[in-house]
């Protein structure tokens, strides 16, 4: 497949992402894609700019507390990736110097960085040529090259049909140009018709891709945020930056959630290492006492 049209496309919006630097600078990608990791690009970008006004280098992240950390993750969620991010940068500081690896072996063994953040920011802030397979870049390969949807295809074959038809002079914009496609053209309902690859397109070519609502699947339906755990883990990370105690029961009367859930979800984020908490009030007792993790 040409990657030709692909980058056409791309080139005309590579700006749109504040991250997206050229040259591009290492610390900046490292940071987006952990954020991008769970949090909508529209989410991530504001929350990106206050992030690296505050830790501009590696060495400042590094240094910062986590509490202080934390607090400038606030409002993206899913918290654990602050805390990986700063040890990310602890160990890139430790172990290499100061200097974001380039070997996607190496930045895969660092904290939470799996397989797929690992070949975004090797190709994107370094150029190595290797495709990152999410599930958007996963759907948009699986369409336009084998002609067929994400899940049937193997990550595999998907992995080896990117691999070609990535363009190796430009590894870093052909992922980010499929990252963006999957995330705002070739969607669950594709829109084909504001798309650069529709001429050559397999799925689009075997009829697949005809506009007709796709069926909704039980993947497709948002969880409500409102009410959820998720939002009762946030509430209390954002309780403890602003306090270096707190009781299970005050977490209980600020947040109007029972104390027996409090301890629930204070013993999962103690699990996750990002809170600590002594018995009693892992065991709900309003009394028990909660903070930060060091
Ligand atoms: S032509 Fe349609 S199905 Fe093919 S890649 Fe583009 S949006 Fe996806």
């Amino acid at each position: 497949m040409d990657p030709a049209p692909l980058l056409a496309w791309y080139r005309r919006r590579r700006r749109s992402y504040p991250w997206r630097q050229a040259p591009p600078d290492p610390y900046l990608v490292l940071v987006s894609e952990f954020m991008l990791q769970q949090t909508q690009a529209a989410r991530v970008v504001p929350a990106f700019g206050s992030f690296v006004a505050r830790f501009p280098t590696v060495k400042a992240l590094a240094r910062a507390s986590r509490r202080d950390v934390l607090q400038a993750w606030s409002g993206l969620g899913y918290n654990r990736r602050a805390v990986r991010l700063r040890e990310t940068a602890v160990k890139i500081v430790a172990e290499h110097g100061g200097g974001v690896p380039s070997d996607p072996v190496i930045l895969a063994a660092l904290p939470g960085i799996g397989p797929y953040t690992a070949a975004a920011v090797a190709s994107i802030a370094f150029g190595v040529p290797v495709p990152a397979v999410d599930t958007n870049v996963r759907r948009v390969v699986a369409r336009a090259v084998l002609g067929v949807e994400g899940k049937d295809a193997p990550l595999r074959e998907v992995t080896s049909a990117a691999t070609a038809w990535m363009d190796g002079t430009e590894p870093g914009a052909w992922n980010q140009a499929v990252m963006d496609l999957g995330r705002e053209v070739c969607r669950a309902l594709p829109r084909c018709s504001s798309c650069p690859l529709q001429s050559e397109c397999a799925f689009r070519r075997r009829g697949r891709a005809d506009g007709k609502p796709a069926r909704k699947t039980n993947r497709s339906i948002a969880a409500p945020f409102e009410g959820s755990p998720r939002q009762l883990r946030g509430a209390i990370i954002r309780i403890l930056i602003g306090h270096p105690v707190v009781t299970i029961g005050s977490i209980s009367r600020a947040t109007g959630r029972p104390a027996s859930l409090v301890a629930e979800i204070v013993g999962a984020l103690s699990h996750d290492g990002l809170v600590m908490a002594g018995p009693a009030a892992l065991a709900g007792n309003r009394r028990g006492r909660v903070r930060l993790a060091p």
